[in-house]
């Protein structure tokens, strides 16, 4: 998400490895791959099926940008969306993360849990895309609201019926990416269907469960007013969004797509002017939204 997964950039305060097997770094921009390789797939499918052990690309400390107040997030791996302006590619393959158990997480959020409530913040679990370990998420959540740690889930939505309405009560807020509104622009920005993303964010809005937008900018792509004024409307329309970040594409995850080799079909955009990031915040803004 992104800040979202996409979009990340980490005012992080730690920037130091912590003890045990927790990677805890300043920022989600360190490539990292094969850090889960020796689990094999017979831990693998017991780790997702059971959900005490979760895939973490690694943990930052200091986030001012993803949900409020100031938090830890936890970046997990593997994401069933290919968008092409990601900037974490080495999130997608669950293995490129470290086993960490739901206990060890625990012990982090613990560390922090006095700075976090200072600071009125709280723990965000981020990707790639969570709800592919929801059962390690509900966990780590579950324990979070015990110790009174505000929760937020940084989500694509396309797995939102993963869920049920008891689950959401361990989740005080979504920071939900909507990519695009028209359906081809979507799935050629991220390979997938986004009616499960609406269908989530109808549900949330059902539910009034508490919604922060994501929107990515990029030039050529998504900066079309016509499509802006549509997830505008969608947003607007929900009645349960109290926030809506506006994101411009930025290059800082270019180094890895040429790491790994990977096709970068970005590779020549350049980020949006300030006047058309501003133009696209004001769309969202004449809908009754709260935009930034
Ligand atoms: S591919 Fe996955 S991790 Fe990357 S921006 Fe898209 S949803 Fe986020």
């Amino acid at each position: 998400m992104e800040r979202h997964h996409e979009t990340s950039t980490s005012t992080a305060a730690a920037g130091t490895t912590s003890s045990a097997d927790v990677p805890l770094i300043a920022s989600p921009y360190d490539l990292r791959i094969s850090l889960g390789d020796k689990v094999g797939e017979a831990g693998v499918r017991e780790a997702l099926e059971t959900g005490e052990t979760g895939f973490v690309h690694s943990f930052t400390t200091g986030s001012a940008v993803d949900g409020p107040g100031v938090r830890i997030v936890a970046w997990l791996t593997a994401c069933q969306f290919r968008c092409v302006y990601c900037h974490n590619p080495d999130t997608w393959k669950l293995t490129n993360g470290i086993p960490v158990t739901v206990a060890r997480a625990v012990e982090v959020i613990r560390k922090y849990r006095h700075g976090l409530d200072t600071m009125k913040g709280g723990l965000t679990i981020s990707g790639g895309e969570p709800l592919l370990q929801h059962r390690f998420v509900l966990r780590v959540f579950g324990a979070a609201k015990e110790m009174g740690v505000h929760t937020a889930l940084d989500s694509n939505g396309y797995l939102g019926d993963r869920l049920t309405d008891a689950d959401l009560k361990s989740v005080d807020l979504v920071l939900l990416d909507l990519k695009a509104f028209s359906e081809e622009l979507h799935r050629r920005l991220t390979g997938m269907d986004n009616q499960p993303v609406h269908k989530f964010a109808r549900r949330l809005a059902e539910l009034n469960r508490p919604i922060w937008v994501r929107f990515v900018l990029v030039p050529g792509w998504t900066d079309d007013p016509a499509e802006i004024e549509r997830v505008a409307s969608f947003a607007a329309q929900l009645g349960n969004v109290q926030r809506v970040d506006v994101l411009p594409f930025h290059q800082m995850g270019k180094f890895k797509w040429e790491k790994l080799a990977m096709d970068y079909a970005l590779r020549e955009t350049e980020p949006p002017s300030q006047e058309t990031t501003e133009k696209a915040v004001n769309q969202f803004r004449a809908k009754g939204l709260k935009a930034y």
